[in-house]
C-alpha cells in the first residue's frame, strides 16, 4: 500500500483545506477532528508523508508520540478532564478512514461514553475549543 499525497490530512497539511489547528512543530501537526467524539477529540500527525504506524519510520513515531503526550496533557487541563483515551487505527481492515499516520487523543470525564462516530461538530464549537487548547499550550 502506497501513501496517497491528496488524502484529506495531506490536503490539510498543505492548507488547501481548512481546520481547527492546535499546535504545530518542525515535526508534527494536531487539530479537532472533524467529528468530535468527545469534547476536544483532537488529532496528531507528522508533517511528512506515513500512511500508518505499519511504513512510519522510528523517528515520525517518536516526534507523534511527543506531541501527543504534550497535547494529552493540555487536554485535561483544557477540558477539565479525568483520563485520556488514544486510539490509532491501520489499514481498512484495523478501522482506518483517512490513509496519513494519526492519532486520536480523546480527553474523557467520569463516567462519560464517547459519542458515536460520524456526526460533525459546529465550526464554532471547535473554534472555541482548540482557542482553549492554545490558551493552555502558551
Ligand atoms: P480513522 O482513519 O482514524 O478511522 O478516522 C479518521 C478521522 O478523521 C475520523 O475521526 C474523522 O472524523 C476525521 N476526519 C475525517 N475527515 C476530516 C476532515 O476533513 N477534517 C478533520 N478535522 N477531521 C476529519
Amino acid at each position: 500500500m502506497s501513501y496517497d499525497n491528496d488524502n484529506i490530512f495531506a490536503r490539510i497539511l498543505r492548507g488547501d483545506l481548512p481546520c481547527h489547528k492546535v499546535y504545530e512543530d518542525a515535526d508534527t501537526f494536531a487539530f479537532l477532528d472533524i467529528m468530535p467524539r468527545s469534547d476536544g477529540h483532537l488529532l496528531v500527525i507528522p508533517k511528512t508523508p506515513a500512511r500508518n504506524l505499519l511504513d512510519a519510520s522510528p523517528a515520525q513515531m517518536a516526534a507523534v508520540m511527543a506531541t501527543v503526550q504534550k497535547l494529552s496533557r493540555a487536554a485535561m487541563q483544557a477540558f477539565g478532564a479525568d483520563g485520556v483515551t488514544l486510539q490509532q487505527f491501520n489499514e481498512a481492515a484495523g478501522g482506518q478512514e483517512v490513509f496519513h499516520l494519526h492519532f486520536h487523543v480523546l480527553p474523557r470525564k467520569d463516567g462519560q461514553r464517547m459519542r458515536p462516530p460520524g456526526t460533525m461538530a459546529d465550526s464554532d464549537l471547535l473554534a472555541g475549543q482548540a482557542e482553549k487548547l492554545r490558551a493552555v499550550l502558551a
